[in-house]
């Protein structure tokens, strides 16, 4: 059985390995480039994006991570970590000594950080997720602005205003998957089956 790792620097990782391990699927907590080492596929959890980029370059995470993802390895990215996994950041964090947010990188598409507005830091909708019906959890969620031919949309939440296309909130590239959403957090399991299943070559 493939091992799935949770990158576990920063965020909701402890959700996401009791998601798997309910689901009896082996895991292991990511913290140096020896346990990737050990896994078949990763998750990157949500969390704060700017820090998980900032503690995976510090803990020497960030250049083997790129690697695996460029050798194939599947990985899944929620919330913070759709940010982890998209090439372009429209709005990357600044730190104080000017130094710009970065990304793993991996699906060909564009990322705004904290997309659905301050009004709505939170909220939850029912959306499609390839024919299942999903209750999903937007916490200062980023949207997908623009995705390259190569990515598939697999769902979206209504605009505002007519005639617009639905907001990106999950999307596919080949073995990568990210959501703006957090399905750790509800209880339900679907999100992290296709993932499993998405690893083992099935989906
Ligand atoms: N807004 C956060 C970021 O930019 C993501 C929030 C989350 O993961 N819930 O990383």
């Amino acid at each position: 059985m493939p091992k799935i790792g949770v990158l576990a620097l920063q965020g909701d990782f402890r959700e996401h390995l009791a998601s798997f391990e309910r689901l009896g699927q082996e895991t292991l907590a990511v913290r140096t480039p020896q346990d990737l080492s050990q896994v078949d596929a990763l998750v990157i959890p949500g969390g704060e994006s700017s820090v998980i980029d900032r503690l995976s370059r510090n803990y020497l995470l960030a250049e083997p991570i790129k690697q695996r993802l460029a050798d194939g390895m599947p990985a899944y990215g929620s919330c913070a970590g759709m940010i982890m996994l998209a090439d372009r950041i429209e709005n990357p964090a600044v730190s104080s000594s000017g130094e710009i947010q970065q990304s793993f990188g991996g699906i060909d598409m564009t990322v705004r950080r904290n997309a659905f507005g301050r009004q709505v830091d939170s909220f939850e909708y029912q959306l499609d997720f390839l024919g299942k019906n999903l209750e999903a959890v937007f916490i200062r969620a980023p949207e997908a602005v623009q995705v390259g031919s190569g990515v598939q949309v697999i769902s979206t939440v209504p605009a505002e205003g007519d005639g617009e296309q639905g907001r990106i909130v999950a999307v596919r590239q080949g073995n990568l998957l990210a959501t703006s959403f957090h399905p750790e957090v509800t209880g339900s399991t679907a999100i992290h089956e296709f993932f499993i299943q998405l690893t083992r070559g099935d989906a």
